[in-house]
């Protein structure tokens, strides 16, 4: 079932506890995107008339403009471009979780994607540390795509 014709929910199925933290706001230009991601896939636009992939997944290449773009599988592989430690709770529903890290992963097909480095404390994370995605299903509608420590 596609995602506009889901009734969201923001209950986690079977645990009554609801998800509270923020969501995506799925458009017309990223659905595919969050459709693969809850199939534990993670998608990318390619451009058909230069090959560029880009992310976030625009509607248009970034680099020539085209609109014709399909998607590919991406190996979602990694490594840390970036990464900084959250301390403090600029969003409430966030709180229980800090201090927490928020990453910038620059992936194996090119394209950059924020997202967290799970599994480790933010000591142990360095920058172009090997990583691979994971996905959490965060409720019924949404997976998360975040990243592990990769050996
Ligand atoms: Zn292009």
């Amino acid at each position: 079932m596609a995602l506009e014709e889901r009734e969201l929910t923001d209950e986690k199925e079977g645990t009554g506890l609801a998800y509270e933290k923020p969501l995506p706001q799925v458009t017309k230009e990223d659905r595919p995107f969050w459709e693969a991601a809850r199939e534990h896939r993670l998608v990318l636009p390619r451009c058909r008339q230069c090959g560029n992939v880009w992310f976030p997944p625009y509607s248009s290449c970034p680099r020539c403009l085209s609109f014709d773009r399909e998607w590919i599988d991406a190996s979602g592989k990694g490594k840390v471009w970036g990464f900084i430690e959250m301390a403090q709770p600029y969003i409430a529903s966030f709180r229980d979780d800090l201090p927490y890290n928020v990453a910038l992963v620059e992936l194996e097909e090119g394209p950059k994607m924020f997202g967290n480095i799970v599994g480790v404390p933010t000591d142990a994370i360095a920058v172009d540390m090997p990583v691979e995605a994971v996905f959490e299903d965060v409720t019924d509608d949404f997976t998360l795509i975040r990243f592990k420590p990769r050996g």
